[in-house]
């Protein structure tokens, strides 16, 4: 049994070295993500994000990089594609808003300055819908969320994923959601699983997610962390911010709307 397991990764090993692989940002042949690519989504500085409105409760978030173009691209071919071998640059992507969170705020400053005992950054996937996992096959901001933390620990930084967060009950579709009706949609809608809560207590929580659109999904997850007891929500980090203005709030609308709904291109 077991070994039928091992052959199964083994096969897909192969055909990944088989096939030539596309870039998931442009297209280019021979390339998990080109350099350029790449360049577009972890070459920047990381930015501290506010969505307009905000969300009451939104921690301080930071994002790596715009959601537009290549960028959108390799997001939705890891999402919904299931090109799984993006996380590894995503996550690259995603560490660097984490450590752009520890700098930058004052709670990080008060963690950084008393962490002598190693305490690790936990960082906190906004989970994924059960229905949504099950049609595309993976949780996509958890993936991610494995590989930031991989990355932040070769560049010494204590760091371990808690997938503590679940969905209490299915959300509505966002798409004919205004602001305050999307608020009112994701109220309540997640929890600390039984046992999370003493996992939280180890360390600073970051909550991480792959896309921040109007901020309401981290704002809830923030408000669940919080209620769950007294914990410090370091800040909220993402790869990737959606501008709320021009031409991308048609996508952030239109992708948005698939929230909720399996198999959707930023569905959870
Ligand atoms: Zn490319």
């Amino acid at each position: 049994m077991g070994t039928v397991v091992a052959m199964r990764g083994w096969w897909q090993d192969l055909t990944d070295l088989v096939l030539p692989a596309e870039c998931g940002g442009c297209g280019r042949p021979r390339a998990v993500l080109c350099p350029e690519c790449r360049a577009v989504l972890s070459g920047g500085a990381a930015r501290r994000v506010r969505p307009v409105p905000e969300p009451p409760g939104l921690p301080v978030v930071h994002a790596a990089a715009r959601y537009a173009d290549e960028v959108r691209a390799t997001l939705l071919a890891h999402k919904e594609r299931g090109a799984l071998a993006l996380a590894g640059p995503l996550g690259v992507a995603l560490a660097g808003a984490v450590r752009a969170g520890l700098h930058r705020t004052r709670a990080g400053g008060e963690w950084a300055r008393s962490n002598r005992v190693g305490a690790p950054v936990l960082l906190v996937p906004v989970p994924s819908g059960r229905r949504a996992v099950r049609a595309r096959g993976h949780d996509p901001a958890r993936r991610i969320a494995l590989a930031a933390a991989g990355e932040l620990r070769r560049n010494g930084i204590a760091a371990r994923v808690l997938g503590v967060l679940r969905q209490r009950r299915a959300v509505a579709d966002q798409a004919d959601l205004d602001f305050r009706q999307r608020l009112e949609n994701l109220a309540g809608a997640l929890a600390v699983a039984p046992g999370g809560t003493r996992l939280l207590s180890e360390g600073p929580v970051v909550l991480v997610d792959d896309v921040m659109t109007t901020g309401a999904s981290i704002a809830e997850a923030a408000r669940a962390v919080r209620a769950a007891g007294r914990f410090r929500t370091l800040s909220g980090a993402r790869p990737c911010t959606r501008e709320r203005h021009g031409k991308a709030e048609r996508n952030r609308t239109s992708d948005q709307g698939e929230r909720g709904r399996p198999g959707g291109p930023a569905g959870r």
